[in-house]
């Protein structure tokens, strides 16, 4: 589609993190065009014009761990230890799901992301090909990994291997969707299974999606088993050799630390998740200080209990703050690089993340005349410290409006509200 948004502020993300507080974008196809300041004099011919008075646009966030299905377990067998609560709860309940309820769970978890402004997220769960078939339908952009774990890894890494093939050969458009592979988590596979996958990985060009460190009994089996972190236990099998997301990445050494750094790891940050999991706080200003690209995740639903990115930056920065007693750690512009161009580097999509010419145009339009959002002296700041997300009145993905003035133009929204609470009633 041809767009061009005018009389709007926008925050670029750009090099500079300029922000241009009275300008216009204009969008051709999937792309932007032109990125400028004041009124737009060129020719609105076969352009559809948004008037962006009392908005601003950012770039869409970019959620870079979730487990997108997991909407169908939100608010399920709340505030249990988190062995307990995964043996008698959350696995038991995942066993039993198949593709049906994965296609429920996805489209509702899509809907979500979409309404607090993420136009691209990092999935890891079972039945990738109805995640795959909704992301395509909703027209949001996606990473899908099929996750390997325990003793059915050779099984589980030929789907992923072939979810891979399949996406390469029939997706409508490569940078819309693509996989990864994602072994679960070093205390859940055994070497010789990450030795493969490594191998895999590296001989198909697959980038992968992992847990790292999450909590300290992860790191003390780890340590028992191997006398490793589980950091230098990857580095031992060749999973750092990859193009890596490591999700939670919480208790880090300073060694596990440089090798984040030197493998170019990127991490991705899910501070709800591991402040309701009790899991600790990850060392994020260290990591950025150090060269570490940070990106944000929401992780599931189930250890969240939302999608919303929004929320994300702002208990991201808080969290960051506070842990280490500095006011200066992670401000507005940190947290909102963090949100979306680290996001796009850590999934390799290329110029994705920026209001920039030559980017694609993923698009994300705030409300700035509500309370919360005035004055304006720092928007970056009220993004990510006093929005909430229901801001977000209209999105853009790869040039197609998919929310307007806060209703979805493909998506029958009501209809998947009502279908997901109906099949939830069955569920427990
Ligand atoms: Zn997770």
């Amino acid at each position: 589609m041809n767009i061009i948004i005018k009389d709007v502020s926008i925050v670029t993300m750009n090099e500079n993190n300029d922000i241009i507080k009275n300008g216009y974008i204009v969008i051709n196809q999937e792309k932007i065009k032109e990125v400028g300041y004041g009124e737009y004099n060129g020719d609105c011919k076969d352009y559809k014009i948004i008037n962006g008075k009392n908005s601003c646009v950012m770039p869409g966030l970019v959620n870079c761990h979730t487990h997108a299905a997991m909407t169908l377990l939100r608010g399920y067998g709340e505030g249990l230890p988190l062995m307990k609560w995964l043996n008698e709860k959350i696995w038991p309940m995942e066993a039993k799901f198949r593709e049906e309820h994965i296609r429920v769970g996805a489209k509702l978890a899509i809907i979500e992301m979409i309404r607090t402004g993420t136009t691209t997220f990092n999935d890891m769960y079972f039945f990738q090909k109805e995640v795959l078939e909704v992301a395509q339908e909703f027209n949001i952009r996606a990473v899908l990994g099929t996750p390997i774990i325990g003793d059915a890894w050779e099984e589980q890494l030929k789907s992923a291997v072939q979810l891979n093939d399949f996406v390469k050969e029939y997706s409508k458009n490569e940078d819309m969707i693509k996989t990864m592979i994602a072994p679960h988590a070093p205390y859940t596979l055994s070497k010789e299974a990450l030795i493969r996958v490594a191998e895999i990985a590296k001989q198909q060009y697959i980038g992968v999606h992992i847990h790292i460190s999450e909590t300290q009994d992860e790191v003390d089996m780890i340590k028992s088993k191997y006398d490793l972190t589980p950091t230098e236990f990857l580095l031992s099998t060749g999973i750092l050799d990859n193009k890596v997301v490591g999700a939670h990445c919480v208790h880090m050494t300073d060694n596990d630390i440089d090798i984040l750094r030197d493998k170019e790891v990127s991490v991705a940050y899910n501070p709800q998740s591991n402040m309701k999991l009790a899991s600790g706080v990850a060392r994020i200003a260290e990591m950025l200080d150090n060269g570490v690209n940070v990106c944000l995740g929401t992780d599931g639903t189930s250890s969240n209990n939302n999608l919303n990115m929004f929320e994300e930056m702002e208990t991201g920065a808080l969290l960051q703050k506070l842990w280490y007693k500095d006011t200066t750690k992670l401000n507005g512009s940190d947290m909102l690089n963090i949100g979306t161009i680290n996001g796009a580097k850590a999934l390799g999509f290329q110029k994705l993340g920026r209001i920039e010419e030559g980017y694609k145009a993923d698009l994300v339009m705030i409300d700035m005349n509500r309370p919360n959002m005035i004055p304006r002296y720092d928007i970056d700041s009220n993004i990510v410290f006093a929005a909430s997300g229901n801001e977000v009145h209209t999105v853009i993905i790869n040039g197609e409006i998919v929310l307007y003035n806060g209703e979805f133009l493909n998506i029958d929204e009501e209809k998947v509200l009502y279908e997901s609470n109906k099949f939830c009633e069955n569920l427990i």
